[in-house]
C-alpha cells in the first residue's frame, strides 16, 4: 500500500522498518504464549474485577466470585490514573495497600492479576505481584517508561490511547518488543470521537481495530468494552460484537454493587451480570472460531 496518508496507513516498508518485531511475517502468524497457564491467542481470555481496588473485603470478594464463574485474571487498579485530582476517603486510590490486598486475592483465591503502573519507581513493586503489567491508555506514548516495564520482562498489556493511530499503537508495542520482551497484549479501550450516542458515553469501542491490528501483528488483542462504553447496558452486546470481530480476549469491569463503585459507577456490570456474558462468550466463541473460556472451570 502506497503510504499516501502517513500517521494513519501503514506502508510494507514501515512494517519493515518501523516495527519489524510487531509486524507478522506472513498472513498466517499469529503469536501465542502462556501467562500463569492462560494461554493468549488460543483461548478466549477474560479479565474480570473492579474498576478500583478499593478495600480489601472489595477484592477478595471480586476474586473469589469471578473466578467460579470462569474468569482467567482478576483486574482492578491499585494506582489508577484519576481525571481531577481530588479525593475524598471513598474516591481515593489505595495504592501499595491494595497492591498487598490484590496478592492476597490471588493467593487466596488461585487467580492471576493485571493491574496497572503508572510510575517507574512503583515498577518493581507492582511487578512482584502482577501476572501482567497494565500500562494505561494515557502512558501508552510515555516511551522511558513503557521501556522501563519492558525490562521486568513481565507479561504486558499496553491499552491504546483514545486518540492514538493504529501507527503510533504499534510503534509504542514495538517499544516493548525491542526489549526482548515478547508477551504483549493490545487493548482496545474506546477512542475519543465527537459522536457517542449518549452524553454518559465519553468514548467508542474500534471494532475495526480488532481486523485492521490482525492484518498487520501476530499480537494478540484484548478489547475493554466497560471504558470503551461507560455505560453497563451496552457492555454485553459489545462484548459480543467484539469477540465476532476477532478479539483475543474481553476485559470487563465487575462489582458486586456496580452502582457504589467509587470509579465510574455507570460502566461496571455485578457478578449476575457477567456470569451470564461469560456463557454467551463462551458459546459465541465456540460457535466461531472453536475457542472457549470456560474449559477451565
Ligand atoms: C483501567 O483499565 O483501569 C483504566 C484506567 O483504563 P484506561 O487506561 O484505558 O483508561
Ligand atoms: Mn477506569
Amino acid at each position: 500500500m502506497d503510504n499516501k496518508f502517513p500517521g494513519k496507513d501503514i506502508s510494507d516498508e514501515d512494517l519493515k522498518t518501523k516495527f519489524p518485531l510487531v509486524a507478522k511475517k506472513n498472513k498466517n502468524h499469529f503469536s501465542s504464549f502462556k501467562v500463569a497457564g492462560v494461554e493468549f491467542g488460543k483461548q478466549l481470555v477474560t479479565f474480570a474485577g473492579p474498576n478500583m481496588v478499593e478495600s480489601r473485603d472489595l477484592i477478595l470478594d471480586v476474586a473469589k466470585n469471578v473466578k467460579k464463574i470462569g474468569a482467567d485474571f482478576l483486574r482492578g487498579g491499585a494506582f489508577k490514573p484519576l481525571t481531577f485530582p481530588y479525593r475524598n476517603p471513598k474516591y481515593n486510590e489505595t495504592r501499595e495497600e491494595g497492591i498487598k490486598w490484590l496478592s492476597e486475592a490471588k493467593k487466596k483465591y488461585n487467580i492471576p492479576v493485571i493491574t496497572e503502573v503508572m510510575e517507574e519507581k512503583y515498577i518493581p513493586l507492582v511487578a512482584e505481584v502482577a501476572d501482567i503489567i497494565q500500562i494505561g491508555s494515557r502512558n501508552m506514548q510515555n516511551y522511558p517508561f513503557i521501556t522501563a516495564c519492558a525490562k521486568t520482562n513481565k507479561p504486558i498489556m499496553l491499552k491504546r490511547h483514545y486518540g492514538s493511530s493504529l501507527r503510533d499503537w504499534l510503534g509504542a508495542a514495538e517499544y516493548i518488543l525491542v526489549e526482548g520482551n515478547e508477551k504483549v497484549i493490545l487493548c482496545e479501550r474506546g477512542v475519543s470521537v465527537p459522536h457517542t450516542h449518549r452524553s454518559t458515553s465519553r468514548f467508542l469501542l474500534d471494532l475495526q481495530v480488532v481486523p485492521a491490528a490482525q492484518e498487520l501483528t501476530h499480537l494478540p488483542i484484548v478489547i475493554d468494552p466497560s471504558h470503551a462504553t461507560f455505560w453497563r447496558a451496552w457492555v454485553r452486546s459489545m462484548s459480543l460484537a467484539g469477540i465476532a470481530a476477532g478479539a483475543d480476549g474481553v476485559m470487563l469491569e465487575v462489582h458486586p454493587d456496580p452502582e457504589n463503585s467509587a470509579v465510574d459507577p455507570l460502566q461496571p456490570i455485578d457478578f449476575k451480570e457477567f456470569g451470564s456474558l461469560v456463557n454467551d462468550m463462551d458459546k459465541l466463541a465456540k460457535i466461531l472460531f472453536k475457542k472457549t473460556i470456560l474449559n477451565k472451570r
